[in-house]
């Protein structure tokens, strides 16, 4: 029998009071499989660009990438819209699911680079539809359709460069909505067994467990990691106190910085876009009420602001120490700016390439017995205490002040990361290509 290639791409059948696309995957993943489809990878987790002004959550599409034989097609298809729309919440504002199914061997490439876009900046639903019709897709959208946007992103992206795993555990439903049970020992101690290749976590500054999230979704932890194998160590190390109702391994950008584009001149940077870009420190940081920190950076191109938030911790600590003529480069969410300001780049990251010197006026030294002299006055010259010698001439000398501050790459606090945001613990980790051909036996509980 002849065999056929799928790409289905999900989105945004989510609402902040319940849902999550990863599940709505997750089931998907068992029905196929009782179908008799064979996966060509895990299920890719593809965030989207984390700016767009209508998402508040995530901002995470899912692609399931399936062989199976001719006939089944519309089973499967009818399998994944029965769940889109058994899970969905579809009444509710701002849900828009989408559903895509790309049936061939490849990705073109011209949908690659629309998910490029889509993890970038922004694409319309007009761009993602002439695609589909081009390669003859079939889309299928609820509400405002922009669901399938994402849909056709994540079947674009395949995670051809670098990417990460991860391994999310799922509730039973009645537990949803009620606070979760996870020994949290445990959770530390899966860190200390599988770091550096699991990330995100713990918050060590906060001592404080990141790997359950808190709103009414059916997620009951996730396990971010370098590969499979190991984030399914490091899952049966974390000991749930309630019951795991399934659990499944992703594959995704998580983790990569893939949002983060890199501009070459201050008035080249687009609001709602991610960028890394440079410049030198042309106002001194302020702290603003809440305790933000805001700088401006300059180039010859223009001037922008820099937003170092509380919740950034660590991040904030370091921009608070910048100064005029510090050489950065910024990485960000470049916010809209209100009437009469600037842009804003909300920084996720601030990597100081050069310090510039500090220096401090102070008296000098007294030329006969070393000691710091004084001034008597306006005008009136220096005066050693010691000696009692009096210096009409001598004027303050300029001194260099220690900084406090390195060069170097300083990443927002843990718990303010974007699921985009590479860790520092990931730094010298990327891949560069696939590695992962084959799945590990077992990559989702049966
Ligand atoms: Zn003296």
């Amino acid at each position: 029998m002849k065999t056929h290639t799928m790409h289905i791409g999900l989105d945004d059948t989510d609402s902040t009071r319940g849902g999550c696309t990863t599940y709505v995957a997750a089931l998907l993943v068992e029905k196929l499989e009782k179908l008799g489809a064979k996966f060509l990878d895990y299920p890719n987790l593809i965030r989207l660009n984390p700016n767009v002004p209508w998402k508040t959550r995530g901002n995470g599409a899912l692609c399931l990438r399936i062989k199976y034989d001719e006939g089944l097609e519309d089973q499967i298809k009818e399998a994944a819209i029965s769940l889109v729309e058994e899970h969905a919440d579809l009444n509710f504002k701002g849900t828009d699911p989408g559903i895509v199914f790309l049936t061939k061997a490849e990705v073109p490439e011209e949908v690659t680079a629309f998910a490029k876009n889509a993890i970038t900046g922004i694409v319309t639903l007009k761009e993602a539809m002439r695609l589909i019709e081009k390669f003859e897709g079939e889309a299928l959208g609820f509400n405002t359709c922009r669901g399938i946007i994402g849909a056709l992103a994540a079947i674009g992206e395949t995670l051809q460069g670098d990417h990460t795993f991860e391994l999310i555990a799922y509730r039973v439903a009645e537990n949803c909505g009620l606070k979760r049970k996870v020994d949290e020992t445990s959770i530390f101690k899966m860190d200390e067994l599988t770091r550096p290749y699991t990330f995100n976590n713990v918050d060590v500054e906060k001592g404080r467990v990141i790997i359950t999230p808190r709103g009414p979704d059916p997620i009951l932890f996730g396990i971010r990691g370098e590969t499979p194998e190991i984030v399914k160590k490091a899952f049966g190390i974390v000991k749930p106190l309630e019951p795991v109702e399934r659990w499944v391994i992703f594959r995704t950008n998580q983790g990569t910085d893939a949002h983060l584009r890199q501009v070459h001149a201050l008035n080249q940077i687009k609001p709602y876009n991610s960028v890394i870009v440079k410049g030198v420190v042309s106002q001194n940081p302020r702290i603003i009420p809440l305790r933000h920190v805001i700088f401006s950076i300059k180039d010859e191109s223009g001037e922008v602001d820099c937003a170092a938030y509380e919740p950034t911790g660590a991040l904030r600590k370091v921009a608070v120490k910048l100064a005029i003529g510090d050489s950065i480069e910024a990485c960000g969410a470049v916010r809209k700016p209100s009437q009469g300001k600037p842009l804003t780049v909300n920084l996720e990251k601030i990597n100081i390439l050069a310090l510039a010197p500090k220096m401090s006026y102070r008296n000098p030294l007294c030329p006969k017995c070393g000691r710091r002299l004084k001034s008597m006055g306006k005008n009136q010259g220096l005066r050693c205490e010691k000696c009692g010698s009096k210096f009409a001439g001598l004027g303050k000398v300029a001194v260099a002040v220690n900084r406090e501050l390195k060069t170097g790459l300083y990443v927002t606090s843990t718990r303010s990361q974007r699921h985009l945001t590479k860790p520092i613990r990931r730094y010298g980790l990327e891949k560069c290509g696939r590695t992962a051909e084959s799945l590990i036996e077992g990559w989702h509980s049966s």
